[in-house]
């Protein structure tokens, strides 16, 4: 902040200093004057009394013997003094003896000094003979200007004014350089260091005492000022220490540490903003703790307490899913995860929660079980606010409290039956083999060379007993997840090493089989000797059954994998890639494995003649493979242009609906018969 000068308070007093020794000097001038106009009247009148007594005796001499002659000589000799305007000799009574007169001065101050010392003044001394009789003879009269004692006067008086007024001036500016030393300049130097005072720390910078000032006011005002400022820092210091405290009082669960609902909120808000942007999922899941008021009731509370910290402690052990997680309050929790491709992920990890807790809690050596039920909201579909997920997810849990316990629900009805029927077919696949509903369905291969079929594909097919047929894409995930892929798969691989012979013995004694392995199962122990064991029962001949395999499986541990491929080749089987190009396609590791066959992913064959980028990774694996020394074969070849195109990039083999749909072991052999005879067709010559 900076003082305007004219604001100042030197200035101010500077002021009124002036204003008070002018009117003192001015009034003081006055009366020094009025008092010199009453001595002037006075030096007037003495004027007077000494010419008289001087001219009293020629006067007396004249008038005493009646010589007008002498008269005139003493009245001339009046006049003589330049004041003097009129002056007689003579008796009352008588005619006058002498007089003479002048006009009166021409002086310009008159207008002024006549007024105060009056135009003239009289004065008259008796003529008196000498004792014993002391006769009156008459007066000698003198009448004075008195304009040259005014203008005396006038001069004095200005004088006198002047010099007031200007001592006045020069004890005002006096005054106000010693106030503006000794009080405007230190206090500005305050205010300046006031100025420079940082709000938030007011006792890091004390202000400075200036000098000469330590024992006087301004140095108490320093001091007190000083410890009013530290003690603001103190209190100020304090105050944050305590919302500091009260803002993690706020923010966080007092028994488990964990951030609480209004944390939380904050938290989701972030989350939310990130989903919305990168457009991905987000999951919020409640978790409510199944009658923990029994539980209170059954131990104490304190068991009550010591429970809930170490279950926060069992959720903190998913927390590598998890982007918040927070105790609502009570019995209630909730878990957020983010980056879901499939709401089923949600689910996956309310079940490992769940499961999670199947492990009883150990307090104070009592073995307690705890139940929970979750309720589950999605991010867009559900809400986009966190308060509606929040409170959706609540509500939801609640809902599901009251049918059954330990278990989760979906908020969105859809994806919540979506998930009901995800665990109903996870049941039903379990038996599906022992009832029967599984089938195979076979896709021949075809080779280029020869245009003849020189393999088929094994596809399995499941027909529910309500829901009729469920594509293989949803179902083998879930024999995936639930470990009955093992058994399916050794059925497959029986069931179709089965239909081989058959084939072989139907006289298509070439003919190969394609079975496809998931990951899980290539991991399995067991499966080399399997593989052995069906070729020897079914007497297949080395190379008759290929197993495809995917990228995707084989990367995730490329040792591991190598050494069970070699194992499944020592075994008899000839093994192919298949998929290749969807997955992370680490080109370098393809020489490191037993491969016998690369199969083109069927996305890039059905775009490669309107995508160049599809055409180029169709090209690049066909040679890619042959410098391998493998072999390619296409699939998902759908149009004869297709064909043509593949077939002049030297593609070896192709597979696809453009030269059959998957087809059941009655018409593939109607198929194959079929294909024989127009192959005979055209080799005999007509
Ligand atoms: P996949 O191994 O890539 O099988 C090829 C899929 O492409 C089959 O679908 C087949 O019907 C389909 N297909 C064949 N030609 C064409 C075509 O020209 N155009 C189009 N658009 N599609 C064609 P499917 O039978 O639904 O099988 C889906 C996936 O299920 C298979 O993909 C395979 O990964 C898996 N799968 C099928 N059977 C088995 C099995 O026995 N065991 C294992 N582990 N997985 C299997
Ligand atoms: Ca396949
Ligand atoms: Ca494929």
């Amino acid at each position: 902040m900076k003082l305007e000068f004219k604001h100042s308070l030197s200035l101010k007093l500077l002021r009124v200093v002036l204003l008070c020794a002018l009117l003192v000097g001015v009034l003081l001038s006055v009366a020094q004057i009025i008092y010199d106009a009453h001595k002037t009247k006075q030096s007037i009148s003495h004027d007077a009394q000494r010419v008289l007594a001087m001219f009293r005796d020629p006067s007396t001499q004249a008038i005493y013997s009646l010589d007008r002659e002498m008269g005139m000589q003493v009245i001339e000799g009046l006049l003589q003094h330049e004041a003097v305007r009129h002056a007689s000799i003579g008796h009352p009574d008588d005619p006058v003896l002498a007089e003479n007169s002048r006009p009166p001065l021409q002086i310009d101050s008159r207008w002024l000094t006549d007024p105060i010392l009056g135009t003239e003044a009289s004065f008259s001394i008796p003529l008196v003979g000498r004792g014993p009789y002391s006769e009156h003879y008459g007066d000698l009269h003198l009448t004075l200007d008195t304009a040259p004692y005014g203008e005396d006067w006038l001069l004095n008086s200005v004088i006198i004014f002047v010099s007031g007024v200007l001592r006045a001036l020069a004890l005002a500016m006096v005054l106000y350089l010693i106030y503006h030393w000794m009080l405007t300049k230190p206090l500005s130097r305050i205010i300046d260091h006031l100025s420079d005072i940082n709000p938030d720390h007011p006792g890091e910078h004390a202000l400075p005492m200036p000098r000469g000032h330590e024992r006087n006011e301004l140095g108490l005002w320093i001091r007190t000022a000083n410890d009013l400022l530290s003690s603001i820092e103190r209190n100020s210091r304090l105050r944050q220490e305590a919302e500091s405290s009260l803002q993690r009082m706020a923010q966080y669960d007092f028994l488990t540490g964990l951030p609480n609902r209004l944390l939380l909120q904050q938290q989701l808000d972030n989350v939310l903003d990130d989903a919305t942007r990168l457009q991905r999922r987000v999951a919020v899941l409640c978790l409510g703790l199944d009658d923990f008021k029994g539980i209170n009731e059954q131990f104490s509370y304190e068991t009550g307490d010591q429970l809930l910290l170490a279950l926060s402690d069992r959720l903190r052990g998913h927390s590598a899913r998890l982007c918040a997680l927070a105790r609502l309050g009570g019995d209630q929790f909730a878990l957020v995860q983010t980056d879901l491709d499939e709401p089923y992920e949600a689910a996956e990890l309310a079940q490992n929660v769940l499961d999670d807790l199947e492990q009883p809690f150990m307090i104070n050596d009592q073995e307690i079980r705890l139940r929970a039920t979750i309720g589950i909201t999605l991010f867009p579909e559900d809400g986009d606010a966190t308060e509606k997920l929040l409170q959706k997810a609540e509500q939801t849990m609640t809902l599901a409290k009251s049918r059954s316990r330990n278990r989760y629900q979906f908020y969105i009805a859809s994806v919540d039956s979506e998930m009901r029927r995800r665990r109903e077919l996870e049941k039903d696949l379990r038996m599906a083999l022992e009832r029967n509903e599984l089938s195979l369905v076979y896709q021949p291969q075809i080779d280029f060379r020869h245009h003849r079929v020189v393999g088929v594909e094994a596809l399995l097919r499941w027909k529910h007993p309500e829901e009729g047929m469920i594509p293989p894409d949803l179902f083998i995930p879930l024999a995936e997840q639930n470990g009955s892929i093992i058994g399916i798969g050794e059925w497959v691989l029986d069931q179709s090493c089965r239909q081989l012979r058959e084939l072989h013995d139907q006289g298509f004694t070439q003919l190969r089989m394609a079975v496809n392995l998931s990951t899980v199962q290539l991991h399995h122990t067991e499966l080399p000797r399997l593989v052995s064991n069906l070729l020897q029962v079914y007497r297949l001949p080395a190379g008759s059954l290929e197993l495809e395999v995917t990228e995707t499986g084989l990367m995730e541990d490329i040792n591991t994998a190598a050494k069970h491929l070699l194992s499944l080749r020592h075994a008899g089987a000839l093994i192919a890639i298949d998929d290749f190009g969807t997955g992370y396609s680490s080109l370098s590791y393809l020489k490191s494995l037993p491969l016998d066959k690369i199969k083109i992913d069927k996305s890039f064959v059905q775009d490669l003649l309107e995508d160049e980028d599809d055409a180029t990774i169709v090209r690049t694996i066909i040679q890619l493979g042959h410098s391998l020394g493998m072999l390619v074969i296409a699939e998902g070849v759908e149009t004869a242009e297709q064909e043509t195109y593949i077939i002049e990039q030297k593609c070896d083999e192709g597979q696809g609906y453009f030269y059959s749909r998957p087809l059941p072991a009655r018409e593939l052999v109607q198929y194959l018969k079929q294909a024989r005879q127009s192959e005979a067709d055209r080799l005999l010559p007509y």
